[in-house]
């Protein structure tokens, strides 16, 4: 039975959670489909059937789908459900509203933040922020699965010839209406698709300090800026900056802790990145732990140092 992946798009270009959710979606089974449910979205279902590994495209156009409201999404995959095995959505804010809904409707239990697939029925997910791995068998007939994107490589987004099938859009629910959306502009790169990522905690002691340091660092890597609870609830850092078990979950190639003491929960949503560097004053943090280099030094002059030798 082939294995569907809900896409995830702006209409014109699919996002980069989608090209994990494909690898681990050919892990689960031989044939991966993805369905692209937008509006006016030809592009992206062209970019999705360009995706290495997949072997079909279904693409729902319609109105319905123009502002990515979760309920037409989930009726959307309802309507074309039959006959796949699995359903797999990255476990992105975007995924994680509809995944929920489409198991429920089809009346199985969803497994959440998978990390590895082990076979086409049990999988890993990481629980108690990341301290234990759950290894959890489903015998539901269609399993439902959202997958935490920095466990698997990113499918090559080039090299695969896909057929692109359309298929009916679904009616918009009587139920939600779209109203408006503001979006935030970003002028540094998203931080879960960053490759460098530069954090900044507590330590830093106020929004200006946080912005003078870490700032041109980040601007030397062009890398993104991410922060601590503890920075973000002092208000140093906007609230999407936030790395962690209640922040965002990142993998980037290079992340650098500034003056972060490296809590549990900051370190469940950064310890998979591949190279960390941490800066702390304190030899004790227990970010030493997880960090590849560590530099024990004062950030207010350690951080301007390495901005001048870069
Ligand atoms: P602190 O723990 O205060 O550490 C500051 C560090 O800076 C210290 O190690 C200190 O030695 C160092 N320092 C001080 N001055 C300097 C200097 N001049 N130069 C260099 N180093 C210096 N936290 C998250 O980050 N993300 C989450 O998603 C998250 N979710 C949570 C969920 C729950 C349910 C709970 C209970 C907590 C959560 N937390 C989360 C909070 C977490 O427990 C910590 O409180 C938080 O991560 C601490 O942030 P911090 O490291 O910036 O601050």
């Amino acid at each position: 039975m082939p294995v569907l992946v809900i896409a995830e798009h702006d209409h014109a270009s699919i996002k980069g959670a989608t090209l994990n959710t494909v690898t681990a979606a050919r892990q689960c089974g031989a044939e991966v489909h993805v369905l692209v449910a937008g509006h006016q979205a030809g592009a992206a279902a062209q970019a999705a059937a360009r995706i290495d590994g997949v072997a079909k495209v279904l693409h729902a156009d319609g109105e319905a789908h123009a502002h990515g409201l979760a309920e037409n999404l989930a009726a959307q995959v309802l309507a074309v459900a039959a006959g796949y095995s699995h359903i797999l959505f990255p476990a992105t804010a975007a995924g994680k509203n509809v995944a929920p809904r489409v198991a429920a409707l089809l009346d199985v239990a969803q497994v959440s933040d998978v990390s590895k697939v082990v076979s086409a029925d049990t999988f890993e997910r990481p629980i108690y922020a990341g301290n234990a791995i759950a290894t959890v068998q489903s015998t539901d007939a269609v399993k439902v699965l959202t997958v935490r994107t920095t466990g698997f490589d990113a499918a090559p987004a080039e090299g695969g010839a896909a057929a692109v099938e359309s298929v009916p859009a679904v009616a918009a629910s009587d139920k939600a209406q779209w109203l408006g959306s503001e979006i935030a502009k970003l002028d540094r790169p998203e931080l879960t698709a960053a490759k460098i990522i530069v954090s900044g905690g507590r330590a830093l002691g106020s929004a200006e300090k946080f912005t003078e340091v870490l700032t041109p660092l980040a601007d030397k890597l062009g890398a993104a800026l991410g922060a601590s609870r503890a920075a973000v609830d002092a208000g140093y850092a906007p609230n999407d900056w936030q790395v962690g078990q209640t922040g965002k979950i990142v993998a980037p190639q290079l992340y650098i802790a500034c003056g972060i003491s490296g809590a549990i929960q900051h370190l469940a949503g950064m310890k998979d990145s591949k190279v960390i560097v941490a800066i702390n004053k304190d030899p004790e943090a227990p970010i030493f732990a997880v960090a590849d280099y560590g530099l024990e030094a004062d950030l207010f002059t350690a951080v301007p140092e390495l901005v001048e030798k870069l």
